[in-house]
């Protein structure tokens, strides 16, 4: 099951990343993307691009901080870039808070 969080702006989504939202969903059996195009974010260009990818539709956030605490986040994180490959680059952010989450980006050629 995938779900978006209220006020997720879907923007130029590119369809290499919303692949990753469903390889997530088929990893952990659910998904909540809780940012996509939307939100502040400081990260760094990739790809030749000049912005941050959640602008250019290359990156996503999905949630953890609906696990427990400590492991179970780590595993989660692990899975998923077992399953992503070297395409995707997963940073797992604001670990031990409540903004704890994936940031998943596609490195990829589009
Ligand atoms: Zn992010």
């Amino acid at each position: 099951v995938i779900a978006l969080k209220a006020g997720v702006g879907l923007g130029l989504l590119k369809l290499q990343t919303w692949i990753a939202v469903q390889i997530a969903d088929s990893v952990w059996g659910q998904v909540v993307v809780t940012s996509c195009n939307d939100s502040e974010h400081k990260g760094h260009a990739i790809a030749g691009e000049d912005k941050d990818p959640h602008y250019t539709g290359r990156a996503v956030d999905l949630r953890l901080n609906d696990r427990p605490v400590g492991n179970a986040r780590a595993l989660a994180v692990d899975k998923l870039v077992q399953a992503l490959g070297p395409a995707y680059r997963v940073i797992h952010e604001n670990v031990g808070t409540d903004a704890e989450h994936a940031h998943v980006q596609y490195e990829g050629p589009l």
